[in-house]
């Protein structure tokens, strides 16, 4: 089972990501918890590339390229031997993220080519987790560090983005869920378990 969780920055999907991999193990299953961009040795190299250093660095093009080259080195040596070996895989961030973030600048075409040529795999479940756009904005500038560049989109393209999620959740109705992000931790992670539990 391979399942991704998606959202805008500070939606609170990588606390999520981390509560449902300790309640599936707890349950005794085998979890990989990985994540993109990184995941493996080679992914996690190119994250910092990517993600340190000046923000323009590279054209949309490049990194597109960048994120791709990553997620498929992430496929080849952590998520398809796991899968391999029966395990539940749980990614923080997969290609949804890259259709929102690199495919934003009218580069979804280019998205789409890349992904079916090099990637041509999708999650069993993606868990969308839907928050507030100025609440999720004020959570990841506060937890912002200096090593790691933060998009500061504002608020208006941070609205874009959620919309943009949304709308991919109906392009993908069968393998999407959209969880109520502005809950409780513990809510919206009883809210992702129930989703869960109809797929193992
Ligand atoms: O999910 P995480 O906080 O690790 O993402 C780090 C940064 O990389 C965020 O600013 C996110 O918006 C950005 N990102 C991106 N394209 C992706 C994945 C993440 O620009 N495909």
């Amino acid at each position: 089972l391979f399942i991704s969780f998606e959202g805008i920055d500070g939606s609170g999907k990588s606390t999520q990501a981390r509560l449902l991999a300790e309640t599936l193990r707890e349950m005794g299953r085998d979890v990989v918890l990985t994540r993109e961009p990184g995941g493996s040795a080679g992914a996690e190299e190119i994250r910092a590339l990517v993600l340190q250093g000046e923000p323009d660095r590279w054209s949309p093009e490049t990194e597109l390229l960048l994120f791709t080259a990553a997620r498929r080195d992430h496929l080849e040596r952590t998520i398809r031997p796991a899968l391999a070996a029966g395990q539940i895989v749980i990614c923080d961030r997969f290609a949804d993220s890259t259709r929102m973030y690199q495919g934003r600048n009218g580069l979804r075409p280019e998205v789409d080519a890349l992904h079916d040529l090099m990637i041509g795999m999708e999650p069993d479940l993606t868990l969308l987790v839907d928050m507030d756009p100025a609440a999720g904005l004020a959570r990841a500038k506060a937890r912002a560090t200096a090593e790691e560049r933060f998009e500061d989109f504002g608020l208006p393209l941070q609205e874009q983005m959620r919309e943009g999620f949304l709308a991919l959740s109906r392009e993908f109705p069968a393998r999407f869920a959209v969880i109520e992000g502005n809950q409780s931790i513990e809510t919206v992670a009883q809210d992702i378990l129930s989703v869960v539990k109809t797929r193992l």
